[in-house]
């Protein structure tokens, strides 16, 4: 199958992760998209990170029984901080049987070239960017292996969601049904 990874903190995952990913296990020739939940990297002190597997479980949630889309917690196992460019070589050497494509915004294409060993990713990946409001591509957007996409544009942010939370405010309609049930009945990010 042709996979497509979307990698994010989802911190919590919210309509804007779940609109990109399925316009992309949708609109696309991809067969599945799997949201990649990074884990907490500890060279980055970030108080209002949620634990690992809280957050896999709000993607689980959200993504319901969409069966295109799968929750995904392989960095859980890899060395931390994980780079990219790892990650994709483990699932690539674990899952043979599968073609891995990497999903990400216009701001991270435009800030690909400082990443680890980007010639290396774009070497053996296919990139499929989601173009985002007022954001430059760059020059890589010429690149042979780079497709731009145009899913509906969404300006929600996980900071946004977490804000609403901290302020007692309503998330509703900002997460899917489950997500909100779930964070209106327990504690995370209050
Ligand atoms: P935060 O507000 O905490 O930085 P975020 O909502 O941007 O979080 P991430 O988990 O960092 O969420 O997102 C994963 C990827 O999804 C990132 O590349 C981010 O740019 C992208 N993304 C997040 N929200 C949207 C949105 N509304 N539309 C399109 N892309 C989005």
């Amino acid at each position: 199958m042709k996979i497509g990874l979307f990698f994010g903190s989802f911190n919590p995952v919210h309509v804007g992760h779940l609109i990109i990913a399925n316009y992309m296990a949708t609109q696309t020739d991809l067969d599945r998209v799997w949201l990649v939940v990074s884990p907490h990297n500890p060279l980055k002190p970030k108080k209002t990170l949620a634990r690992d597997h809280d957050r896999l479980h709000l993607v689980r949630l959200g993504i319901g029984d969409n069966p295109r889309l799968k929750a995904s917690d392989v960095e859980f196992q890899l060395p931390k901080p994980s780079y990219t460019i790892d990650t994709l070589l483990f699932l690539k050497e674990k899952h043979p049987e599968h073609q891995f494509v990497l999903i990400m915004g216009g701001d991270s294409l435009a800030s690909l070239h400082l990443w680890k060993n980007y010639e290396q990713i774009l070497a053996g990946y296919d990139i499929y960017v989601y173009r985002r409001p007022n954001i430059e591509l760059g020059p890589l957007a010429e690149h042979p292996r780079v497709r731009i996409f145009e899913p509906p544009p969404l300006d929600i942010s996980a900071t946004y969601v977490r804000d609403c939370l901290k302020a007692g405010k309503s998330v509703r309609y900002l997460v899917p049904d489950a997500v909100w049930e779930y964070l209106e009945s327990g504690k995370m990010y209050r």
